[in-house]
């Protein structure tokens, strides 16, 4: 039986949640329109005590992502608004989809950076259902990788 339930992926990613607990908030405030604290982060989970920012420069790599999810966002709206709204040459619908659509991409960026940030790192960081007996693994600029604390065994799986 495990010892808690495991969170959802989409629940966990969706609501910002750190990757390896999925239960630690990855933001300082809830709230990501309060522009100036919108990319504020603790540097360690406050759950799991998972690293948020693995390596310096970590977070340059979220700009493809927030152009992606964008991207997306784009074409969903897209497709809605071709099903919903519908489309022709003869008139102006076309044109007051790409307005809604650039006004919805603006009033969301606070939130589609922080949903690239989280993204990035669930690229980089599993989840671990164990992560209450786990050490996290921890950048190391000497040898420029990974590694866990107590060694990648032993700690790990107390059972082998
Ligand atoms: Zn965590």
């Amino acid at each position: 039986m495990p010892a808690q339930e495991r969170p959802n992926f989409l629940w966990s990613l969706f609501t910002l949640k750190c990757p390896r607990c999925r239960r630690g908030p990855m933001f300082t405030d809830p709230n990501a329109w309060k522009l100036r604290r919108t990319l504020k982060m603790p540097e360690r989970c406050p759950e799991c005590s998972q690293p948020f920012e693995l390596e310096v420069g970590f977070w340059y790599g979220t700009g493809y992502v927030s152009y992606g999810l964008s991207f997306f966002f784009s074409v969903a709206t897209f497709l809605a608004w071709w099903v919903l709204v519908g489309l022709s040459t003869e008139d102006s619908r076309f044109f007051l989809w790409m307005g809604l659509n650039a006004f919805f991409l603006v009033v969301l960026q606070p939130w589609i950076m922080r949903l690239s940030r989280v993204v990035w790192l669930y690229c980089f960081v599993s989840y671990d259902p164990d992560y209450k007996q786990t050490n996290v693994r921890e950048f190391d600029y000497k040898t420029d990788s990974y590694y866990r604390k107590g060694g990648e065994q032993g700690t790990d799986d107390p059972a082998k």
